[in-house]
């Protein structure tokens, strides 16, 4: 069975590229009837906050990406940390290390100065004599010194790191016992049973130190996709300045997860030259081994075209639903289908169609000042006085073609052009110029309120 699993270091929010690798991991479980878990990698108490976790929490809800079994929490796996730490040491595969900090720096220096890579210089490892007095002591890891580790990604092929060029006895426990990030990272992803890793790419340097835990464990490494960036239009890294990156100011920028989900799998995936995918192709199609093995750029056109395809592709009872955020209650709204078709295709993102909604449904209090110019003419007044006649005195009306039959006869009776009462009625029902059809708005907001728009439009027009 295929394990995956997300483990967010909960400093901030939920960055989209974290959300694209932990959709990638998602995905890949789901296809396979496998398990995706997340782990929550608090162990950095300066950094980490409870609302930064809570902050991952609510994204993962609002995109309904659901996670099997209970979270892990770093922080409360000490014991089990410590329990391996102590293992190492009786098996002689670690070691204390007194090294003090002043001789650590000096070797350090010593290192720069004659331009060597910078590490740990053994000091410790075979050591029997009598520890120096005042120093508490780190754990360090007996690292291979020599020879290869190979990387078998499935990305980027096998990669071969040289023990000599990037390990050293590294820390796996501070002085004060805490077990250091790559050290826990290897071990709960052995112990959660994870046997394929997706992860940025940023942490391949990490994964040859993970390797050794492994080793030194006797765990079972599971199988590695290094994912490469996202980078902005510019090749470089998708920074703040791009846009956002906080996955939830998606929301609030009135992107849908359907949309912002179909976004990121293509963000370093592809399947032919396909570009929608619902949630279950996604799930059918996807395949880490697709992975693309360059960079991926992010470009929010792309964003707003998708989620424009969305919105247009909705049912109207849900885009309704959906709507509900932004305080539209439309569900009972009786010409709900006709106002939504009118709208589902001007919009790029539902807080857009929210907007184009309220410019309907909600009586215009202001009036575009260009608008009221270009329209109102000498005899504006009289026509929608004569409309509004034909409206009271009509019968029933529901119909966008009701109210443009009624155009019809103003204009055919007035010998007039149809422009004639189209302009000053436009700005009489919406305040401005553009908008969709008036007939369809007329008929969306009924026969009162029209007439107490087109009676509003003539107060302020006849003095
Ligand atoms: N906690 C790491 C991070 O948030 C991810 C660790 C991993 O995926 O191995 O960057």
């Amino acid at each position: 069975m295929i394990v995956t699993r997300f483990a967010p270091s909960p400093t901030g929010y939920l960055h989209i590229g974290g959300l694209r690798t932990a959709l990638f991991s998602y995905l890949w479980a789901k296809k396979n009837g496998g398990k995706f878990v997340l782990r929550i990698e608090d162990t950095d108490k300066a950094r980490n906050s409870q609302e930064a976790t809570d902050a991952i929490l609510e994204a993962f809800e609002w995109l309904g990406l659901e996670h099997d079994g209970d979270i892990i929490y770093q922080s409360q796996r000490d014991d089990i940390y410590k329990k391996y730490i102590d293992q190492l040491l009786d098996e002689g595969k670690a070691y204390k290390c007194y090294m003090s900090k002043e001789e650590l720096t000096e070797l350090r220096e010593t290192q720069m100065a004659n331009k060597e890579r910078t590490k740990y210089n053994g000091k410790y490892r075979d050591f029997d004599g009598t520890p120096p007095e005042g120093v508490e002591a780190v754990i360090r890891i007996k690292a291979p010194l020599t020879g290869e580790i190979i990387v078998k990604d499935g990305v980027k092929g096998d990669i071969s790191f040289q023990a000599e060029d990037i390990l050293d006895d590294f820390v796996i426990a501070r002085a004060d016992g805490a077990p250091t990030y790559n050290f826990v990272v290897a071990i709960d992803d052995a112990l959660m049973g994870i046997n394929e890793v997706i992860r940025g790419d940023d942490h391949l340097s990490n994964t040859p130190k993970q390797m050794v835990v492994y080793e030194a464990l006797g765990f079972e490494p599971p199988k590695f996709y290094h994912v490469p960036m996202i980078h902005n239009s510019a090749g470089k890294k998708l920074s703040k300045r791009d846009g956002a990156t906080d996955v939830m100011a998606y929301k609030e920028m009135g992107y849908t997860p359907a949309s912002l989900l179909n976004f990121l799998v293509r963000l370093g995936w592809s399947h032919g030259d396909q570009e929608i995918f619902s949630m279950d192709e996604m799930q059918n199609l996807f395949n880490p081994k697709d992975i693309n093995k360059s960079a991926s750029i992010y470009n929010t056109e792309k964003l707003d075209w998708l989620s424009a395809h969305y919105i247009k592709n909705t049912p109207n009872s849900e885009l309704a639903k959906q709507l509900e955020q932004y305080e539209l209650i439309l569900t009972s709204h009786d010409k709900k289908e006709i106002l939504l078709d009118e709208l589902k295709d001007r919009a790029k993102t539902l807080k857009e169609m929210a907007t184009l909604v309220k410019e309907i449904i909600e009586t215009p209090t202001s009036y575009d000042e260009k608008a009221v110019k270009k329209a109102f003419k000498e005899g504006s007044v009289e026509i929608l006085n004569a409309f509004g006649a034909k409206i009271t005195s009509a019968g029933e009306l529901h119909l966008p073609v009701d109210y443009h039959h009624l155009m019809e006869e103003v204009v055919n009776e007035m010998e007039i052009g149809f422009g004639k009462i189209g302009q000053p009625l436009r700005v009489a029902l919406l305040g401005k110029m553009t908008g969709p059809g008036l007939d369809s708005v007329m008929s969306i907001i009924g026969k009162d309120e029209t007439m107490l728009r087109i009676a509003n439009a003539i107060t302020l027009n006849s003095n």
